[in-house]
């Protein structure tokens, strides 16, 4: 039996066991088996078995299972919900709020493979008329899904879902602080698909996700921070493993004159503070323009003041789930309020482990850490900007490009169009987190590649491309059968094909 873990919400890693607790209680929540290289072998050789009965089953007996995995899931959705309030501390609403987003996730992808992989004609050229071009996307075979522990269903299910949409087989690895989760989802996915293990989960840290990325599966979909992505992708490099990284964020959202601010500021106040602020597409720093940034501030702290902080199911922030990014976040604040910041909510005795109480932090200098590092906790910073240019260019000044929201009217769109980032709500925040058909990834320090929508789903496969002569050659280029006529003729169909001035 594991040793009582010391401090609540810490994963115990010991003698092959893994113990996940509750970060405020410390109660135990899960006990599971530590995965080796040796499993890993073994978990992979069944995927890879399972996976080819499971690409047999084609497009439509693939969308009937995952529909039903979830229903399954929907069926008994306060038990999901209960778990993950008590591994993750996380409030029940905004626990339920995720589970619909990973089941909207899940039905599209399911719903959707067929129209977006399928195989297909293209048209072909004139200069190989003899042939036509047919287009399908093929799955890799076994996929290696590693995920983290902020949003533990809605997260991994981006990866999951459109994965084995594709025909893929799956070896998921969970974040090891909330592995009972994971465990629960699969085990309904177990459920419905009695038949092969074509979706295998193994628990563990730090360890066990290197050990699968080594373990030779045909392409790792990662989900965490930037410095793990890294070391991910160095690891992939050594046999050119193809790789998803979906990694950190510092959202900005831009307040334009012309926006509602009432609807700016609850939106701000949900976008930065939700799940407490561990969210990778959390909105970290708002830029407002001068003529509505008294106005807005105004709303915002009002709207913010009235939440409430606590570890029970209906609290509005829970507390922090990894109890090692609380000192990060009081880092940041510090750092802020050191360099002539000023906290209007919160400051540092917001920081009351394991939770940390919503902060609002102004006059922050552009280069202090609480604007340019990624926080993961429920702090926002609030800049003064001249002009929608300024903030723009102050938003776009990152290392970072995941997500983030413009409020306004006139020229919301064109400016949500320049901010450097994958996603960007206008008048509304991380919205695209919850939509099918969107793809959702970043750009920079937020990772590489797309999960969700179509391109979420040809993430997860080859592109095959194949031609089939349909008549002999008209001009054989393909053939060293080629008389000079021939080659004089191609010469004019080129200048034909290409006679722009
Ligand atoms: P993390 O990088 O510490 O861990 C993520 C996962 O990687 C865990 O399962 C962990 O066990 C595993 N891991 C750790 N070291 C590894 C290694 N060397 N090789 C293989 N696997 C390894 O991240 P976290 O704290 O769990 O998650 C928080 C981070 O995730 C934040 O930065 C957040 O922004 C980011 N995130 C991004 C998205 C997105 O879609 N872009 C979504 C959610 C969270």
């Amino acid at each position: 039996m594991s040793a009582v873990p010391l401090i609540p919400g810490v994963p115990v890693i010991e003698d092959g066991t893994l113990t996940s607790t509750n970060p405020v209680t410390g109660a135990v929540v899960g006990t599971f088996p530590v995965a080796g290289a040796e499993d890993l072998a073994a978990a992979v050789a069944g995927a890879r078995e399972a996976g080819a009965w499971w690409r047999r089953l084609g497009f439509d007996g693939r969308r009937e299972r995952l529909l039903r995995w979830a229903g399954a899931i929907a069926r008994r959705l306060p038990e999901l919900t209960a778990l993950m309030h008590a591994e993750g501390g996380k409030p029940v609403a905004d626990a339920t709020v995720e589970a619909a987003a990973a089941l909207e996730h899940l039905a599209w992808a399911a719903k959707n493979a067929r129209r977006v992989l399928r195989l297909r004609r293209q048209r072909g050229s004139i200069m190989l008329a003899e042939f036509s071009a047919w287009l399908e996307y093929q799955p890799y075979g076994v996929v290696g899904v590693i995920g983290p522990w902020n949003y533990p269903i809605h997260t991994p299910m981006g990866s999951l879902a459109y994965a084995l949409a594709a025909g893929n087989a799956v070896v998921f690895k969970p974040s090891e602080y909330t592995p009972a989760i994971a465990d629960w989802y699969v085990q309904r996915f177990a459920e419905v698909v009695p038949e092969q293990p074509v979706l295998q989960i193994v628990f563990g840290g730090g360890e066990t996700g290197a050990a699968l990325v080594a373990s030779g599966v045909d392409k790792v979909a990662f989900t965490g921070s930037t410095a793990t992505g890294k070391k991910i992708m160095a690891a992939c490099a050594e046999t050119l493993t193809p790789v998803l990284l979906e990694c950190g964020g510092k959202d900005a959202m831009i307040v334009d004159s012309d926006a509602d601010l009432d609807a700016a500021a609850d939106a701000c106040c949900w976008g930065a503070l939700t799940n407490a602020g561990q969210a990778c597409v959390s909105i970290e720093r708002a830029y407002v323009v001068a003529p509505v940034y008294d106005a807005f501030l105004d709303k915002l702290v009002g709207r913010v003041s009235k939440l409430r902080v606590g570890g029970d199911a209906d609290a509005d922030l829970g507390p922090i789930t990894m109890p090692g990014q609380i000192d990060i976040i009081a880092r940041h604040i510090d750092d802020a309020l050191s360099r002539g910041g000023r906290a209007v909510v919160g400051g540092r005795e917001a920081v009351q482990p394991p939770f940390v109480h919503p902060t609002i932090l102004v006059d922050v200098p552009q280069d202090s850490t609480a604007i340019t590092e990624e926080t993961f906790g429920p702090t926002l910073t609030v800049t003064k900007v001249a002009d929608a240019d300024e903030a723009v260019r102050l938003a776009n000044a990152t290392s970072y490009g995941l997500g983030g929201a413009v409020f306004g009217r006139a020229r919301a769109l064109s400016l949500a169009r320049r901010m450097r980032s994958g996603m960007t709500a206008v008048n509304g925040t991380l919205s695209f987190a919850g939509m099918g058909s969107l793809p959702f990834g970043g750009t920079g320090d937020s990772g590489i590649g797309r999960i969700h929508g179509a391109d979420g789903l040809r993430e997860f496969a080859r592109p095959k491309a194949i031609t089939k002569r349909r008549a002999p050659s008209l001009i054989p280029s393909t053939t060293f059968d080629r008389t000079p006529t021939d080659t004089s003729r191609i010469v004019k169909i080129v200048r034909l094909l290409h006679r722009h001035r």
